[in-house]
């Protein structure tokens, strides 16, 4: 098992977070399982996190422990059509042994930089596709016991689920999840996969970011009216509204959770101001 003496920053996608009590990385779901149990035994108080794409950690120290699974060596089965996929497979890596094996359902959100585990979590979804869709079932620890749970016992929504209760103490954490996939021509997977792909990079800023910030609100594009008041390309700090992209927040250098706070509420006031609209953060902060 690692256990990192870092900041948090060192393990999200944008680089911001300050220390917490441990960082540890278990290598394997037995592992992971044991650190489990004994943290609890324990009276410890920790979070599970994925590849941390998902997750803005303020820069003051954090009095719990953080377990990241993105370590985790990663298991990937098929019995027909059914794959099962450890916690901490990335989304592309279960796209590619999915296309390997010519079974569609996961070339839509293989470009979300999220793994299993916080793809569930979060509910990720991209051009019409949702890991829900094809979800069957989840194993999972919950206060000492592994045991799985049904599609219909997982309570989902839009971009969150059940996952998201941040309890600290005894959280459901995701070690496995099993999917019903489609039977399709390679070329049509593979297809499906380049089309998302160029369409993303023609749209999206670039750097370290959390990709889209708000939800949309109203039916109407959150990147639209934050283009409409203007706010493409400030800064602040080392925080910048992408020029490309007016829904992508970017780290620039050594941003701090401020500079991105400073940001996040000049978004929510301006197109309140203008459009009378209230944004909602599509990311989990943590202060
Ligand atoms: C460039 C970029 C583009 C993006 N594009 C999209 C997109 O198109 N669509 C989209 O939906 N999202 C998108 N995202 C956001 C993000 O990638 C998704 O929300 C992703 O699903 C988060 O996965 P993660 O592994 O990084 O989770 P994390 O950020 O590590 O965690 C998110 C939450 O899940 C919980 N969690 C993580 N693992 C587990 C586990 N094993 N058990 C229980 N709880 C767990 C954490 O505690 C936390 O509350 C994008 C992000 C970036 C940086």
């Amino acid at each position: 098992m690692i256990i990192l003496d870092e900041p948090l920053a060192s393990i999200t996608s944008v680089g911001i977070g300050g220390k917490c009590n441990k960082i540890y990385m278990p290598e394997s779901e037995e592992e992971l399982v044991s650190l489990l149990s004994s943290l609890e035994a324990n009276g410890e108080e920790f979070k599970v996190i994925g590849n941390g794409t998902n997750l803005l950690f303020s820069d003051n120290f954090h009095p719990f422990s953080v377990i990241s699974t993105r370590k985790i060596a990663k298991k990937m089965s098929k019995r027909g059509n059914f794959v099962t996929f450890s916690a901490s497979a990335s989304l592309f890596e279960c796209y590619n042994f999915a296309l390997k094996h010519s079974l569609s359902g996961f070339e839509k959100l293989a470009h979300i930089p999220g793994n299993i585990g916080g793809a569930i979590a979060t509910g990720a979804s991209c051009y019409g596709a949702s890991i829900f869709d094809k979800l069957e079932k989840v194993t999972v620890y919950h206060n000492g016991k592994v045991k799985s749970l049904s599609k219909n016992n997982i309570e989902k929504g839009y971009h969150s689920s059940f996952f998201l209760q941040n309890d600290l103490k005894h959280p459901y954490v995701i070690l496995s999840a099993k999917f019903l996939l489609d039977n399709c021509f390679q070329c049509k997977i593979s297809q499906a996969y380049f089309d998302i792909a160029s369409k993303r990079s023609l749209s999206q800023g670039q750097g370290k970011s959390y990709g889209c910030t708000f939800k949309n609100a109203n039916g109407q594009s959150a990147g639209m009216l934050i283009d409409k008041c203007g706010l493409k390309g400030l800064k602040h700090g080392n925080a910048q509204i992408s020029e490309k992209h007016g829904n992508f927040i970017i780290n620039n250098g050594n941003a701090t959770f401020d500079d991105f706070e400073f940001l996040i509420e000049k978004i929510q006031k301006s197109v309140k101001d203008n459009f009378n609209l209230d944004l909602v953060f599509d990311v989990e902060i943590v202060k």
